[in-house]
């Protein structure tokens, strides 16, 4: 079968011809129905170097995936072969305190998980193939009626990341609340749809990109702003003085962290889930007081599942732009360039 994969650190994938996956025992071959496109991914291939994380190329790209049952290995129940899945993509070791409640991301025993904090597409094989090895059935979770594994695929990380970082701050996000998303991108635009569809906040779209902010408008942002010097006062403008009950920033450079900061209420959250590298100092003075800054990774199993739904009954959909494996690499150009809108979804 053909694999987009990554040879090397600091190198640009490549398409080449490997061996179908045939599963052990309790393992799980999924049949790629779509793999997204992950911004996180150019960084595998631009930026980072051994050392960076605790794994190394070669691998499969391709992070975010649904499809097909295709084969079950020995021992595993509850699926069956043609059933339409996703794959939960972070794979911890299943035992430790945090991946018994599925909350695989923070596997507190990273030396026993298939791959120390990693999963398929980071470390080990994902899902840009025609098939496409889970090592634990657990990750594998049938779809619910109705959700095409092309649109389920973006959900397990642009819909899951914003939905973990969201669904924390549901007790600050009621009627009387703003919302800022900062960055509508793959990820940040799908965080408009999750914060209109399950709270009741205002919500701003905050992009330096004009099309960005069409995309925020289409998904249900009360507001959307064009980023420059005057942005944190425009909000507070627009919240009455107060400033923004949560910020989720899904750039996480030092210019959106430095925005996010000074935007947000008294009492607010600052929450990084862009991995620009952006430091943000903190201090008694600098920040509103009682903000929480947290960074978050990814999200859980259970919040898979209420994701998946979200999916399902049309609440939650990703803006996907579908490309063919052998133009996958166009994608990730496009993504680099700021000129894809949306999701990229691999179809293979
Ligand atoms: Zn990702
Ligand atoms: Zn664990």
């Amino acid at each position: 079968m053909r694999a987009l994969r990554l040879p090397n650190w600091k190198s640009e994938p490549e398409l080449v011809e490997v061996d179908e996956p045939t599963p052990g025992p309790g393992q799980v071959v999924v049949k790629i129905g779509g793999a997204g496109a992950c911004h996180s991914d150019l960084h595998l291939m631009h930026d980072f170097e051994a050392g960076a994380v605790p794994w190394n190329p070669p691998f499969t790209l391709g992070h975010e995936n649904a499809g097909w049952v295709h084969a079950l290995g020995d021992g595993v129940s509850g699926l069956t072969v043609g059933q339409p899945v996703a794959v939960y993509g972070p794979w911890g070791c299943g035992t430790c305190e945090r991946c018994r409640v599925g909350v695989d991301p923070y596997c507190e025993n990273v030396a026993e998980a298939p791959v120390p904090g990693g999963g398929g597409g980071l470390g080990l094989d994902g899902g840009m193939a025609e098939y496409m090895l889970v090592p634990q059935a657990r990750q594998v979770l049938p779809l619910p009626d109705g959700l095409d594994p092309v649109l389920a695929a973006p959900l397990t990380d642009a819909g899951l990341t914003p939905y973990h970082a969201i669904r924390r701050s549901w007790a600050k996000l009621g009627p009387t609340s703003t919302a800022v998303v900062i960055g509508v991108g793959g990820l940040g635009h799908v965080g408009v749809q999750i914060l209109k569809a399950t709270t009741a906040a205002r919500v701003i779209a905050v992009d330096t990109r004009e099309e960005a902010l069409k995309l925020g408008e289409e998904c249900g942002a009360d507001l959307a702003m064009l980023s420059g010097a005057d942005t944190a006062q425009e909000i507070r403008q627009a919240t009455g003085g107060r400033g923004a009950d949560v910020v989720l920033d899904f750039v996480g450079a030092d210019a959106t962290l430095a925005l996010g900061a000074a935007a947000a209420r008294t009492v607010g959250d600052l929450t990084i889930v862009g991995i620009g590298g952006g430091t943000l100092p903190v201090g008694f003075f600098s920040v509103p007081y009682e903000v929480s800054i947290q960074t978050t990774y990814w999200g859980s199993r259970p919040e898979l599942i209420e994701v998946l739904e979200l999916g399902a009954r049309g609440l939650v959909k990703p803006k996907a732009s579908t490309f063919p494996l052998d133009e996958a690499v166009v994608a990730y150009r496009k993504m680099r360039d700021g000129t894809l809108e949306g999701r990229a979804v691999v179809v293979p």
